[in-house]
């Protein structure tokens, strides 16, 4: 008579078909992350498309100053490139240190996101300019301001100020998350400030480009694309390596996407 339970070989058998069934679903499982994650970081900027739109109904139409729409910029110093995960710097607990769309979006939580923060946590001490005397790697937030939205005194002053100058809402960037490394040809500057400065191909130097987070890895940190949420409020993932090409030059998707004056012909934006 056969005794009752399992033989070892029965037992073995069970075990490895568990075994194959995990192997099986654990990619699954990191897409399935992966989506999930992608899904915050729209609901982000989702959120920053909002309060942007509130503040102008607030403020006669008028942009608030790139710079420091959200945070208190550190102006000084090294850390000035640690900003962004300088967590002692702590916007959250600090009224002195939040920008006037802060009162907007409150929560902590939608300032950062999370598939940033793994490559922060992994690329961070590697960052341009990195201050080595022992900022903690806490990211802080993740997303920049378009600076040709707004008087942003200087160089950015060529945008526009208010919002019904946007020419092409639906084309127009407001947020982006900002690259973290530079890309050659393409990122000369990497998300230190909370201003976004995308500049022609064709300047002396390249400056902000659009991050690579989604869809890549740390190991292939190029290969990815960034979340931007528009003017009209759609939220999208762009990639920095789209060209535009016009008889006088090459612009990137950064400037093409920054730019609020309408469509680039045959004329230079600027
Ligand atoms: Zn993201
Ligand atoms: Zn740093």
């Amino acid at each position: 008579m056969r005794k009752k339970g399992f033989t070892l070989i029965e037992l073995l058998v069970v075990i490895s078909i568990i075994a194959l069934l995990l192997a099986i679903l654990m990619p699954s499982l990191a897409l399935v992350k992966e989506k999930a994650k992608l899904v915050i970081c729209k609901t982000n900027l989702k959120q920053y498309g909002l309060a942007i739109k509130m503040y102008l109904l607030d403020n006669g139409d008028d942009f608030p100053y790139a710079r420091a729409s959200i945070f208190d910029p550190l102006t000084t110093g090294q850390t000035y490139s640690c900003q962004w995960h300088d967590g002692s710097h702590n916007y959250m607990g600090d009224k002195q240190k939040q920008g006037p769309l802060f009162e907007y979006m409150e929560s902590m939580k939608i300032h950062l996101c999370p598939t940033f923060k793994k490559f922060a946590r992994e690329y961070g001490p590697n960052h341009l300019g990195h201050n080595n005397s022992g900022i903690a790697i806490e990211p802080v937030y993740s997303y920049s301001q378009n600076v040709f939205l707004g008087h942003n005194p200087g160089v950015w002053e060529k945008g526009v100020k208010k919002g019904s100058q946007v020419v092409r809402p639906a084309k127009v960037i407001t947020f982006v998350e900002e690259t973290l490394w530079q890309i050659d040809g393409f990122a000369s500057h990497i998300l230190n400030d909370t201003i976004f400065f995308a500049r022609h191909m064709n300047d002396s130097f390249e400056g902000d480009c659009i991050a690579t987070y989604h869809g890549t890895s740390v190991q292939k940190k190029n290969d990815g694309e960034g979340n931007t949420i528009f003017f009209d409020g759609h939220v999208d993932l762009l990639d920095y390596k789209e060209k535009f090409e016009y008889s006088w030059g090459t612009l990137s998707a950064s400037f093409t996407y920054s730019w609020p004056k309408g469509r680039v012909g045959s004329q230079r934006p600027y």
